[in-house]
């Protein structure tokens, strides 16, 4: 099937982006066919279905490199006790016991809902990273369910720990990545692990060992707090990224989320391996971890990316917050206008890339068919040469109309037209005490 989404302010994105006012892109079947003015598509494709994007821009499709879908039950939970005080203690009292507290149907409701919230914020390709002890062996399929009923694109994995039981979750990394392969495009899969404090060596070298033999990459957290960074040096005597290199879990596929207490050593490290990063500003703020040494990451060539940590699916959103944030920590208003839209629009797009063996992130013909067509007239002149201002100060705030991915309308007119979002939150509601309930008792 061909449609036309035309008379759009089509961004293009990529190496070189253009702007293109009353412009068209065409497209057939997963890709996109053509792009160009709105009268000669017209005329080169005739037959096409009609989508109108008038007072609309035309995205690719956003790309969140580190989400947690399971984290959306614990919304609006109260916890007993006294309020955590350190990132430890937040993961003792809240995210740990989150986790245990989620059954069958939890994980594949706390996985739809966030998928939603994807689709209504243009959010077209994830990599997540779940957790579910207590309904762990078969959860990443059910996730993997969710999201082909959703039409977007993830990487899944499961995070193994030693916590709960040494190595807990290597099993159902190595059944899913065996089952994905290389994957299709759709799903991909990664060895997911928890951190280096909570991981002993014998269970990383198993988690290296079978992701080197499958060819996939390491999606772990590092050094997020202060005390990932102690806990190593005290049992490793090295710090985290040279113990996680030492074991091999490092290489161009590999994700190390967070890196906010590293070293310029550990960066060199990051950057000669070719490893990821992929940066969470709400997340850090929110845990009050600190804050991730970006500028000089990307100065010594370290690829970062951007995520959510599971706080929202809203990427322009946590752009705009890595653009503030970075202007305060350094006391600096010249820095971040060009390096926050960089971590979203190009080096997600990479990552990504690495994940799904696809060119995403750009409008052009041959590419795969992702959009965000969000509702935006601009207020002033919009060109490649202030595209920055428009998307940090204007677009930021603007309402996402229409979600396409591989080629495939899930929203329109911000009507979802995949899943019934009313009954699934519904349901969530139902169950949501009943976690709850089951959290007080661990
Ligand atoms: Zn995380």
């Amino acid at each position: 099937m061909t449609t036309r989404f035309e008379n759009g302010i089509v961004v293009t994105l990529g190496e070189k982006n253009r702007v293109l006012w009353n412009a068209t892109v065409v497209i057939d079947g997963e890709m996109i066919a053509a792009l160009g003015d709105s009268a000669a598509m017209k005329q080169h494709f005739p037959e096409a279905e009609v989508v109108d994007c008038a007072g609309k821009i035309v995205l690719p499709g956003f790309i969140c490199t580190h989400h947690h879908f399971y984290s959306t039950m614990a919304r609006g939970m109260g916890i007993p006790g006294e309020p955590a005080s350190n990132f430890v203690e937040i993961l003792e009292r809240l995210w740990w016991k989150v986790d245990r507290a989620l059954d069958e149907e939890d994980v594949l409701l706390s996985a739809q809902l966030p998928l939603i919230d994807c689709i209504r914020n243009g959010t077209t390709t994830i990599i997540d990273h779940h957790a579910s002890p207590a309904f762990r062996d078969g959860s990443l399929d059910l996730i993997e369910n969710a999201v082909r009923q959703a039409g977007v694109r993830a990487s899944l994995c499961y995070e193994v720990s030693d916590r709960n039981i040494p190595g807990g979750g290597i099993a159902e990394n190595k059944r899913f990545i065996k089952k994905v392969g290389q994957g299709d495009g759709q799903i991909a899969a990664m060895m997911g692990m928890h951190a280096s404090f909570t991981l002993s060596n014998a269970t990383i070298e198993e988690c290296v060992g079978i992701a080197r033999e499958a060819g996939v990459g390491c999606h772990i957290h590092v050094a997020e707090d202060a005390a990932d960074r102690v806990d190593s040096l005290a049992k490793y005597y090295r710090t985290t990224v040279k113990r996680l290199h030492m074991l091999g879990v490092t290489g161009d596929k590999s994700i190390f989320v967070h890196c906010v207490h590293i070293d310029e050593d550990e960066m060199d490290i990051l950057a000669e391996t070719g490893t990821s990063v992929v940066h969470n500003p709400e997340s850090n703020m929110n845990n009050a971890v600190g804050v991730t040494p970006l500028f000089k990451m990307l100065k010594k060539g370290v690829l970062v990316g951007l995520g959510t940590d599971g706080m929202g699916s809203d990427m322009l959103v946590q752009m705009r917050c890595a653009y503030l944030l970075h202007r305060l920590a350094n006391r600096d208003p010249r820095v971040a206008f060009m390096e926050a839209p960089q971590l979203l629009l190009q080096n997600n797009a990479t990552i990504a890339q690495r994940q799904f063996g696809l060119k995403l992130g750009e409008i052009a013909e041959g590419r795969p068919a992702d959009l965000a067509i969000i509702d935006y007239q601009p207020p002033t002149p919009l060109s490649e040469a202030n595209f920055l201002g428009h998307l940090i100060f204007g677009l930021v705030d603007a309402t996402v109309d229409t979600t396409v991915c591989k080629g495939k309308i899930l929203m329109r007119g911000k009507q979802l037209l995949v899943m019934d979002e009313e009954r699934i939150a519904a349901r969530s509601r139902e169950l949501a005490p009943l976690m709850w309930k089951r959290l007080q008792e661990l």
